[in-house]
């Protein structure tokens, strides 16, 4: 039987791979210019030999994510892939992609607040597990967590796995994919992201905030308010 690697082969392209890196010590980060995914990019650089990043552009309002991705990605040395999921921003009304619809100030009860933007995470992750596959990478790692849970049900854990079986029947492979993060609350974030040197890279150049708006952010949108509390409560267990 010819496996995709020994078809890989044939063309020579597996040589030229193999000598950069082998599939076990290489993985693709889902970036998106966040605190969250800047900081699972610089834990991947220490857990794999070959780091790669994939960012989507899926008709979010503020471009300038994309733009801070690029750039973290550029001063990492990463190698950085632009994909477009734009058919997203068509399939559903929400607060980051559609313009009319102003974000909620305050989470409304059970629901999911109006930022969710159904079936991101499910397509992000299966487009990116098609890009690895390409490339005969099979770990992936995402940002998302379920310790601060705002009410994503594509942040938790279930949701992870399952999808982690799903690729993997889906396409016959044996997918991995890592949530460093699932666990930590922004404290802890923030402290991971001190422990792995990039405290400062990533309080100035990443975008958290629902505004789009660079390192601090707005200061008023749910996710500047998460991402300052949880610096606070880093600094003064720091501190004290
Ligand atoms: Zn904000």
């Amino acid at each position: 039987m010819i496996t995709q690697e020994s078809k890989n082969e044939l063309t020579g392209e597996a040589i030229v791979r193999s000598v950069a890196f082998c599939s076990e010590t290489a993985a693709i980060v889902l970036l998106s210019g966040g605190q969250d995914s800047t900081t699972c990019l610089f834990w991947a650089l220490r857990k794999f030999e070959h780091v790669e990043a994939v960012c989507f552009n899926y008709g979010q309002k503020h471009s300038a994510e994309i733009e801070a991705a690029r750039t973290i990605a550029q001063g990492a040395n990463v190698p950085f892939r632009l994909l477009d999921a734009g058919l997203i921003a068509e399939l559903s009304v929400n607060a980051l992609t559609s313009p009319a619809v102003a974000m909620d100030k305050e989470q409304a009860g059970n629901t999911p607040p109006n930022t969710f933007v159904p079936g991101r995470n499910l397509l992000f992750l299966t487009l990116a597990a098609i890009v690895a596959r390409e490339k005969r990478i099979f770990h992936l790692v995402t940002g998302v967590s379920q310790a601060d849970y705002s009410g994503y049900p594509d942040c938790r854990d279930t949701f992870i796995r399952s999808l982690n079986v799903t690729l993997n029947l889906a396409m016959d492979e044996q997918f991995v994919i890592h949530t460093p993060l699932m666990q930590r609350n922004k404290k802890e974030v923030w402290q991971l992201a001190d422990e792995l040197g990039v405290f400062d890279l990533v309080q100035k150049e990443t975008i958290t905030c629902y505004n789009g708006i660079r390192g601090n952010g707005c200061g008023e949108c749910p996710a500047c308010k998460l991402r300052r509390k949880g610096m606070e409560e880093y600094e003064t267990e720091l501190f004290n």
